[in-house]
């Protein structure tokens, strides 16, 4: 890419056609750099905050390899030449945090007033958030949304060869689109694991969920593309990938040559040289044999389903749009432990949907006991504007959410607790991720069933997967030692 890139031909206007037509801009951009940097006699610097899930860490990856590829040099610090928050809108505290950095990037920019503050990512779809930054926020560059993050080097450059003495905000923020641009950078935050996009957008429409509304409808990329990414991504030293979707049991529906999930699962499971395969999220209500079958089958896919609840209570489900039941889901839950009696099973619960009562909240905590979580993701329902259930009477009272909420936590934890405590002593394979930060001498890793383990080791052995008995356990995770090959 980066031969195409520099043979780009800046003496005539810019491609219509995408990918062509950003490679041009980040050519331009490039030059610019060069500038720049004999100029101030170092890199421009570019400092890119995650907020949210793993989408968004990866389109911030995206961002990151448009940014290296121009020149930026990627920072920690917030003072850099370029500031981007990727935002995420799916419960109101991630919207405040968003607001407090803004108000700190004011007294930067004051400092540094060449400076470019962007911001981009699902919030940023709301047009009241929009509203509201222009309004308070006007030290703010640039605005983009989730449709049109492949546009990035357009709309840098847009700003950069601005030559007009009052520069205005640029917002880009679309509402929908068909589009799915394939060939553009990406910058890893691991070298040897990472996310694979699979599908884009939710047809869901959960009722209390804001994604279907600020992520567009569901859009599944080509088979042949993401195996082709796969194959560059194991050829670059990845051993682990995760497959990406809101829904990835919708998977390739709507494709021209419709693939199941369970069919692609199987084609990525075939790719040689890659050892672990993830994937998340899978919506319990249309999770098929199919799967479970590819799942069990397969010595690369992980033993670990992330299988969202929501909430036990087959009344709440029905208002919540999920189309399973209490019972239903149970009954899956079963299959899958029948098929895969080692797997870890992972989930999300909302607590206080209107309209909760202490009966429903019973139905939740009887599947907590049922099912035996490994670990659970557990929210307070956040009232987001546009979404069914924000108009929904009979919203539940802050002190009641909160007291089942930490009645919630409190047996997840427990349960998790027992499970690792359950699970030591024996050897499993772990994926080594980092150096420990805490504890000189040691690493950390994952086993396939997602839990964490640290040992004794080094930087070396970061990336590989090696055996290691699980020694003690500390409530969500292991100490364990290294054993021989
Ligand atoms: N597509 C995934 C699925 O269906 O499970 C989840 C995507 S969402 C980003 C992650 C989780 O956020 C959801 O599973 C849900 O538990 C939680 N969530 C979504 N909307 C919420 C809201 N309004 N209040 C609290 N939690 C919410
Ligand atoms: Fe939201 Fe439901 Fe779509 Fe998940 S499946 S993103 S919870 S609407």
């Amino acid at each position: 890419m980066t031969k195409i890139v520099e043979s780009m031909d800046m003496t005539v206007a810019p491609p219509e056609k995408e990918p062509e037509r950003q490679y041009y801009f980040i050519r331009k951009l490039q030059l610019w750099m060069e500038d720049k940097k004999r100029e101030l006699g170092r890199p421009l610097t570019a400092c890119v905050t995650t907020f949210g899930c793993q989408m968004n860490a990866r389109d911030s990856e995206k961002i990151l390899g448009i940014l290296q590829m121009i020149g930026y040099e990627e920072t920690d610090q917030e003072e850099a030449d370029l500031v981007l928050y990727n935002t995420c809108t799916v419960r109101e505290n991630a919207n405040l945090k968003v607001y407090g950095h803004l108000g700190q990037l004011k007294r930067y920019k004051k400092k540094n007033p060449e400076m470019l503050t962007m911001l981009c990512g699902c919030m940023m779809q709301e047009q009241t958030v929009v509203d509201k930054i222009k309004t308070s926020y006007r030290n703010v560059d640039i605005i983009f949304g989730t449709h049109n993050i492949f546009k990035f080097a357009e709309l840098l450059a847009m700003r950069v060869f601005d030559t007009s003495a009052k520069k205005r905000m640029i917002v880009d923020v679309w509402k929908d689109t068909d589009a799915i641009v394939e060939e553009l950078p990406i910058e890893r935050k691991y070298s040897f694991k990472s996310g694979v996009n699979i599908m884009f957008g939710c047809n869901n429409f959960c009722s209390y969920c804001i994604v279907p509304y600020v992520r567009g409808r569901e859009r599944s990329r080509e088979p042949e593309e993401i195996i082709r990414e796969i194959r560059e991504l194991v050829a670059d030293g990845v051993v682990e990938i995760m497959l990406l979707g809101q829904n990835v049991n919708s998977y390739g529906k709507n494709l021209e040559h419709p693939v199941t999930f369970a069919q692609l699962l199987k084609q990525v499971d075939e790719i040689e040289g890659l050892q672990r395969i993830r994937f998340m999220t899978s919506h319990p209500k249309d999770l098929s044999d199919e799967l479970i079958d590819v799942m069990a089958h397969s010595q690369k896919v992980c033993r670990q389903l992330h299988l969202p609840l929501q909430s036990g209570s087959s009344r709440l489900l029905k208002i919540m749009n999920r189309h399973y039941t209490k019972e239903s889901y149970l009954e899956l839950v079963a299959k899958i432990k029948k098929a895969m009696p080692d797997i870890a099973l992972t989930t999300d619960i909302i607590v206080g949907f209107p309209g909760e009562t202490e009966q429903d909240f019973k139905d939740t905590m009887d599947v907590i006991e049922k099912v035996q979580y490994d670990s659970a993701f557990t929210f307070i329902y956040s009232k987001r504007t546009g979404t069914p259930a924000a108009a929904m009477e009979d919203q539940v009272p802050e002190e009641v959410v909160k007291e089942r909420f930490d009645r919630l936590l409190k047996r997840v934890q427990e349960i998790s607790a027992e499970k690792t405590q359950a699970g030591g002593g024996v050897v499993e394979d772990v994926l080594v991720e980092d150096v420990n930060k805490q504890e000189t001498g040691y690493v950390t890793g994952r086993t396939a069933r997602n839990y964490l383990v640290h040992f004794p080791g080094d930087a070396s052995l970061i990336g590989t997967i090696v055996p290691v008995r699980l020694c003690e356990s500390k409530g969500f995770y292991y100490y364990g030692k290294q054993c021989e090959q």
